[in-house]
């Protein structure tokens, strides 16, 4: 599986988390803080990651759940993202996302459950981001589910917001007609690609090709 995708075009965490939940583009965005939303912040990935693992195992089985953890980016700002501590902390991240798996697993949602990982953002080789160069925009998104096609390779045209189409899609709701977001081809056994309506949103998608130009 390809798991390439690229960020919004202000490759920050606030911009990309809004378009994965939203498919809004931070060109236009104000979420909405009142629709039945738990909210939890924990400073250390470490913690956090303990205390996701108890949520699942005291049962809890939330429609849907979003986590962010920290470390990668905290290494990538101080270190860069070619040294050693950023894929460090990469891997750490990958040992705690493969703990959270394991409670989903043995709590026994993973049959009904897609599992995604995704990146909001790169780094430059210096450390930082925020604008458009390949290493700051180019990020991934993998996905784990029953209908998930096996060694697939996800259409080069993927965006983080399309997370939001993916989710919609699992989630069996229908995708509201002002959406960009689209279910990326080869993602899902029994789902055809679909080019993106760039139409309805045409800011963000000039300030988008003027991206793929520029890098
Ligand atoms: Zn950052």
């Amino acid at each position: 599986m390809d798991y390439t995708a690229r960020t919004e075009t202000k490759s920050d965490s606030g911009p990309n988390w809004g378009a994965m939940l939203t498919d809004v583009s931070f060109l236009h965005t104000k979420l909405e803080n009142d629709i039945g939303v738990n909210e939890v912040t924990i400073e250390y990935d470490k913690a956090l990651t303990e205390a996701i693992c108890d949520y699942f195992d005291a049962c809890n089985q939330p429609t849907l759940f979003f986590v962010q953890l920290d470390d990668v980016d905290a290494a990538g700002h101080s270190f860069g993202s070619r040294s050693t501590e950023y894929f460090d902390a990469i891997a750490t991240a990958d040992e705690r996302l493969g703990r959270i798996f394991d409670a989903v697993k043995r709590n026994g949602l993973l049959d009904d459950s897609l599992f995604m990982v995704t990146a909001d953002h790169g780094h430059k080789i210096g450390g930082g981001h925020g604008r458009f160069s390949m290493r700051e925009t180019n990020t991934t998104i993998a996905v784990r589910g029953r209908t998930v096609v096996s060694g697939g390779k996800m259409d080069s045209i993927t965006r983080t917001r399309d997370v939001a189409a993916i989710a919609l899609y699992a989630l069996g709701l229908e995708r509201p007609r002002v959406m960009t977001a689209r279910v990326p081809a080869n993602l899902f056994v029994d789902v055809r690609g679909e080019t993106r309506a760039l139409y309805k949103d045409p800011l963000d998608a000039a300030t988008a090709a003027l991206a793929w130009i520029l890098t």
